[in-house]
């Protein structure tokens, strides 16, 4: 029904402006108790047979977590399922909570890939963003990650901040590669509401150039792929033999199991269930503690819904959707349920299509949510 680990830890040491993430400042007793109920969480859905590809520490900051706590609930997991030897297990990291000390007893815990939120090189746009970090502390971090023996290091960037001109975010893609990542996610800033940037920002600010967007996605696409980075899904990049798996895992439909508050959890049974935790600490709790776990929003897809997310999530790929593959999972070909919708996108520039697949062009990815709208069935 799964076979990966997503275990969301919501702590901060303070909220980022702009962050509409399920994510708050915790109390010192919350950060001691909180690895303990997530083995609880665990227990209570182990079958013992379960194979685990990939495990993702994501958040909030669970770079907040001691590395013994990471450790113990790694372990715990190995007991508890079948933890494949060669299993990615990634670790994102606030730069401002980390120091070589603690990086070296991460990889010794068992992480083996970091994902760091360096989101610019620039500290006046880190100051504007709300991030506790400066850009010295983010290098650092950097260095001290590779002087710790991760090989596997991912870091974000955030474009479209508030005045930023393409020349700006090209010194910044600069810097990026110049780091030498072995992946780099690009994320566009969007302005959630109730979030201070909501105020700070609202619709149609002059701080917030819309039409830059687009450049800038373009930008990153040709610098990234003339150093050596495949543009394998719309926001990702990766030098060869560093795709996230994990990552991955959610754009195949892979079944993953999420553990902690507010995570979301998708199993494969039937057409694909989701659902997700409480995404309170003391809701969580509670239903931890009492071993009945509330299940929020709990949702059996039906073959329409898997159909559709099929196609959302493959063509966010740069590989795409394979016929063969929709063909052996739905029983339909490809063809008959959207043979009209894809020979409409290929007019309009934003897909292409051959006998073995579908794959976004780039002017479809940079309008993808246009694009993956036509897919709803
Ligand atoms: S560090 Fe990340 S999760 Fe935490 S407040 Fe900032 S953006 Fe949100």
């Amino acid at each position: 029904m799964f076979n990966r680990l997503y275990i969301h830890v919501p702590f901060c040491v303070k909220k980022c402006d702009y962050c509409a993430f399920v994510s708050y400042t915790p109390e010192d007793k919350e950060l001691t108790e909180y690895p303990e109920l997530i083995m609880s969480e665990l227990q209570l859905h182990a079958s013992g047979e379960q194979s685990i590809a990939s495990v993702y520490f994501g958040g909030g900051t669970p770079s907040l977590l001691q590395p013994l706590q990471l450790a113990r609930l790694l372990d715990e997991i190995a007991k508890l399922a079948d933890l494949s030897i060669d299993a990615e297990i990634t670790l994102e990291t606030n730069p401002g909570t980390v120091d070589h000390i603690s990086l070296k007893a991460f990889r010794d815990a068992g992480i083996n890939r970091i994902s760091l939120g360096i989101q610019s090189f620039d500290d006046q746009f880190l100051q504007c963003l709300g991030r506790i970090h400066s850009v010295q502390q983010s290098r650092q971090a950097f260095s001290d990650a590779r002087e710790a023996g991760f090989n596997n290091i991912s870091i974000d960037l955030i474009h479209s901040l508030p005045n930023q001109s393409l020349n700006q975010w090209r010194s910044e893609l600069q810097h990026a590669i110049k780091l030498s990542p072995e992946h780099i996610s690009i994320y566009g800033l969007t302005v959630e509401e109730d979030t201070p940037f909501a105020h700070m920002y609202p619709l149609n600010s002059p701080d917030l150039d819309h039409d830059l967007s687009a450049d800038m996605f373009e930008l990153a696409d040709e610098l990234l792929t003339s150093s050596g980075f495949e543009h394998y899904e719309i926001a990702n990049y990766a030098r060869p033999g560093f795709r996230s798996q994990h990552n991955s895992g959610y754009w195949r439909r892979d079944g993953y199991l999420g553990l902690g508050v507010a995570a979301h959890s998708f199993l494969r049974k039937g057409y694909g269930i989701r659902f997700s935790n409480p995404d309170n600490f003391e809701d969580y709790r509670q239903a931890v503690r009492s071993g009945q776990l509330k299940l929020i929003g709990e949702l059996e897809l039906t073959q329409n819904d898997a159909m559709e997310e099929y196609m959302f999530l493959g063509l966010r790929l740069s590989n795409g959707v394979n016929r063969h593959d929709f063909a052996r999972e739905f029983g339909r070909s490809l063809e008959s349920v959207y043979g009209y919708v894809a020979a409409d996108l290929a007019r309009l520039g934003l897909l292409v299509q051959n006998e073995s697949k579908l794959t976004l062009t780039k002017r479809g990815m940079l309008l993808s949510n246009k694009a993956f709208a036509s897919f709803l069935l």
